[in-house]
């Protein structure tokens, strides 16, 4: 058996848990990368994976990127995630989301879980059962705290807002066509919100049913999902799984700028050298899409003031502005740039 600590997304992992529950049949993998700023905090993806390998990547690879997000995002907060393991029927049960709950509650607030792909609130209330250490939970109409998807889209779009200016020199997304990747929470909220700036909406997802919805409630069409990345647009917007920018796709794309919520986005780290040699911006996904983690954070730490969770989200624009910045100076690409930023406040530079 290889060494975990050869394996290049272990990236010096604080721990990582293997978790079973033969009663209920769950199997999670808990990957927590780094405490230095706080828990380690991120959500938890329900997922059928074609290999247990493929959720071991997985969990490691989004648990750094939160430790570089919740950093970048100037949260109080470590980063983790973790993954459950869906059987090909993707069944779902109590005791399943009891069992990970005890897990949580084992690691005595080191990590700190929420939603993330496949999960809802109302599993996070499951969750919750076992574990305070929990965050997303439903709350009243205006307090901080619950589902992260519109607050996620929210920052997004302000993202998107941001790259628009740099690279196309334009205030507004009236009139731009936006090709969106996945219409789930996050997807379908970034449509919507362009939308209501008036821009044009290219839409797809493997639920063809989801996307021609969607399609229709803004006003724009939909595509197959095999063609989005190579749709003509003025923002690409991947909002749908991680890992989709490789060499051939990048190669394809015909957009200047690509801005969306999809964590991992890029397949290597060599892909952001590739997109910044083609001249097409790139937001760094872990800094662009983290209007949610900064919402259920700020539900978990306590904070009151529900402006503070506006001014978070209102500084991701900003973020990516240094970042853009920081890139035109030294020539390096703005994966690069964020990359070098959030390990030097982890304390890993
Ligand atoms: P979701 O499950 O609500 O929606 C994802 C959608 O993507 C689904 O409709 C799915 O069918 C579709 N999809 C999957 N693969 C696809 C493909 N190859 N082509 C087209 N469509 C495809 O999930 P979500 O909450 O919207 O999250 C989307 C992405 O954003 C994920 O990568 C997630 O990790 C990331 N993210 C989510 C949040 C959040 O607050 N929900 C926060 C940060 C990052």
């Amino acid at each position: 058996m290889p060494s975990p600590w050869a394996e290049p997304d272990f990236d010096d992992h604080e721990f990582v848990h293997f978790v079973t529950d033969r009663a209920s049949g769950l199997r999670a993998i808990i990957a927590v990368h780094s405490t230095h700023l706080g828990p380690g905090a991120g959500g938890v993806r329900f997922w059928n994976y074609a290999q247990d390998e493929a959720a071991v990547v997985d969990a490691l690879r989004l648990s750094r990127g939160m430790s570089y997000k919740n950093a970048m995002a100037g949260l109080r907060l470590g980063g983790g995630k973790a993954v459950i393991l869906a059987g090909a029927e993707r069944s779902k049960t109590p005791e399943m989301l009891a069992a990970y709950g005890r897990a949580i509650e084992g690691l005595g607030g080191r990590y700190v879980t929420a939603e993330d792909v496949g999960m809802t609130v109302g599993d996070m209330v499951a969750i919750a059962r076992e574990t305070r250490h929990v965050s997303g939970l439903p709350v009243a109409a205006g307090a901080i705290g619950g589902d992260p998807g519109p607050h996620t889209s929210h920052g997004i779009f302000l993202g998107i807002k941001a790259g628009v200016r740099r690279a196309l020199d334009k205030e507004s997304l009236a009139g731009l066509r936006i090709a969106v990747q996945g219409t789930g929470s996050v997807g379908g909220g970034v449509a919507r919100l362009a939308a209501s700036e008036g821009a044009h909406l290219v839409v797809a997802d493997l639920d063809t049913a989801r996307a021609e919805s969607l399609a229709r409630e803004v006003g724009g069409s939909a595509v197959p999902a095999s063609d989005i990345l190579g749709i003509e647009a003025d923002v690409l917007s991947p909002c749908a799984l991680g890992a989709i920018l490789t060499p051939d796709s990048i190669d394809a794309l015909r957009t200047p700028l690509v801005a969306g919520g999809a964590n991992n986005q890029l397949a290597t780290p060599d892909c952001g050298e590739r997109l910044h040699a083609r001249g097409i911006l790139y937001a760094p996904d872990y800094v662009i899409n983290a209007g949610g983690i900064i919402n259920v954070a700020s539900e978990y730490l306590g904070d009151t003031d529900p402006g503070i969770v506006k001014a978070r989200i209102d500084a991701i624009p900003v973020r990516l502005d240094e970042i853009w910045s920081e890139s035109a100076a030294s020539g390096r690409d703005p994966a690069a740039v964020a990359d070098r930023m959030a390990r030097a406040l982890i304390g890993r530079s």
